[in-house]
């Protein structure tokens, strides 16, 4: 028996990383899964893969979005669990004295302004059920003054902390769960990119996690599990940390 059994959940970001690796738990903790993002190839063989069911949705959009969680109701007939994942590192120097209004746009409008249009369209259908998980992906750099030099990243992430939380207080006595994923490094394309581009990057970080270690996407996606199930039933609001110790340390 797994720990999703006749769950159904929707995942935004899915081709990729953190979201693919919790697709794939999912589907072997037996919940229905939809996978959301931009990649029609990859979804559809990552579909077939999980016997799961693939939309092509820009988070950014709203119209996508309702259509996202529309074809998940369709198709399954409930949705149980809202990962809210989808995420971008901004392309260029993202330190305030060289970011720009169109970058600082860019990145709030995927990393944020996407949780806030995925969180207001799924919230109807776990009203109407009286149950539901909603998990948000931040980050660590939302908790801690992590010297990132990415401004438009860590505010981000910040507001997706604050959100989730408001949303978890408003909707606790309805059955609905609302927290934060926060993850710590995660060896994933996202960072991999970002470290090509600044290896010292990469060793400064290691420096500061604990464990001495990144994390990999598949222990992320056992927290995002956890999050999904009912052995998770007490918690809600919370900023959900899985840092190898790196925020505390
Ligand atoms: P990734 O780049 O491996 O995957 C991100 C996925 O999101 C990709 O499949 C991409 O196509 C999709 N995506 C991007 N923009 C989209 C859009 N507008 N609409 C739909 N899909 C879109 O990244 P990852 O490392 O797995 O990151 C996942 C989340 O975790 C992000 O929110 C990221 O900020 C967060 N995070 C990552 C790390 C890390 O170290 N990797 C640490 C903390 C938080």
């Amino acid at each position: 028996m797994g720990k999703l059994d006749g769950k159904v959940g929707v995942i935004t970001g899915g081709c990729s990383g953190i979201g693919l690796a919790t697709v794939r738990k999912f589907a072997a903790e037996g919940a229905k899964v939809v996978i959301a993002d931009l990649d029609e190839v990859r979804g559809k063989e990552i579909a077939d893969e999980v016997d799961g069911s693939f939309v092509r949705a820009d988070v950014t959009d709203a119209d996508d979005v309702a259509a996202m969680f529309a074809h998940a109701k369709e198709t399954y007939g409930r949705i149980d669990i809202a990962f809210n994942n989808a995420g971008i590192s901004p392309a260029d120097d993202d330190s305030i004295l060289k970011t720009g209004i169109d970058a600082w746009d860019r990145v709030q409008n995927v990393n944020l302004t996407s949780v806030y249009l995925c969180c207001k369209a799924v919230l109807p259908y776990m009203l109407e059920q009286g149950s539901g998980s909603i998990i948000n992906t931040a980050s660590f750099v939302a908790v801690m003054g992590a010297a990132t030099s990415q401004i438009s990243y860590t505010a981000s992430k910040g507001g997706v902390l604050a959100m989730t939380r408001e949303l978890g207080v408003q909707f606790a006595r309805k059955g609905i769960r609302v927290n934060s994923l926060c993850p710590g490094p995660v060896n994933t394309p996202l960072l991999q990119e970002l470290f090509a581009k600044d290896p010292e990057r990469a060793a400064r970080r290691l420096v500061h996690v604990p464990m001495g270690r990144f994390a990999e996407p598949e222990e992320i996606a056992n927290a995002v599990a956890f999050l999904g199930s009912d052995e998770s039933s007490f918690i809600t609001a919370t900023d959900f940390l899985v840092d190898g110790g790196l925020s505390n340390a």
